[in-house]
């Protein structure tokens, strides 16, 4: 039969003779492909102590954002929800009370809002369609988790720590590509 690709090859089924039963030319040829590696430069990282560069176009986790004075921006429009191709994003607005402007800047907000992160394919058409900025996807990793049920991210796990409170952690979670901006 006509081979598909020129990669295969004969094996010799050759008796192997005595100095090949002595095993010592493969041993040394083993030891001097350990050898060469051992002095070639690692192309391993020790993570997470180092890290490498993040690509400018890199999406981690979303991020729901607050404005200069710690109010949520969010609005509840559902443009997000709508805009993601992958139906992640749902949530339930609720009306500003009297008395609450110092937590959401605007009359409406999001009570409840949450992303399935499995469902999540990272393409950031949630961060295009928002009006008011409320929404990003950051430099940081989404963790790994053990339950399907961890990857639903609520309004606790996706907002941002408030910036006239917590500035260091507000710093932090914004992280670098968003302080250049
Ligand atoms: S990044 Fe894309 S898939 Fe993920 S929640 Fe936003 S719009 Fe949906
Ligand atoms: S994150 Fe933006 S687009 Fe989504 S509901 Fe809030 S304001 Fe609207």
């Amino acid at each position: 039969m006509e081979a598909l690709t020129n990669r295969s090859k004969a094996v010799d089924r050759r008796p192997m003779t005595v100095w090949e039963k002595m095993y010592l030319p493969v041993i040394a040829k083993g030891m001097g492909t350990t050898l060469k590696h051992f002095f070639m430069k690692k192309p391993t990282i020790n993570y997470p102590e180092e890290t490498r560069p993040f690509s400018p176009v890199f999406r981690g986790l979303h991020v729901l954002n607050r404005d200069e004075e710690g109010r949520e921006r969010c609005t509840a429009c559902g443009l997000c929800a709508v805009a993601c191709p992958a139906e992640a994003i749902t949530m339930e607005a609720a009306e500003r009370k009297e008395g609450e402007e110092n937590l959401y800047r605007e009359e409406k907000y999001a009570a409840r809002y949450e992303i399935n992160m499995l469902r999540c394919i990272f393409c950031g058409l949630c961060e295009e369609a928002c009006p008011k900025d409320a929404i990003y996807l950051s430099e940081t990793f989404t963790p790994s988790n053990f339950t399907r049920q961890s990857f639903i991210y609520g309004k606790p796990d996706l907002l941002i720590p408030d910036p006239v409170k917590e500035p260091e952690l507000y710093q932090k979670a914004k992280g670098e590509r968003a302080k250049k901006n």
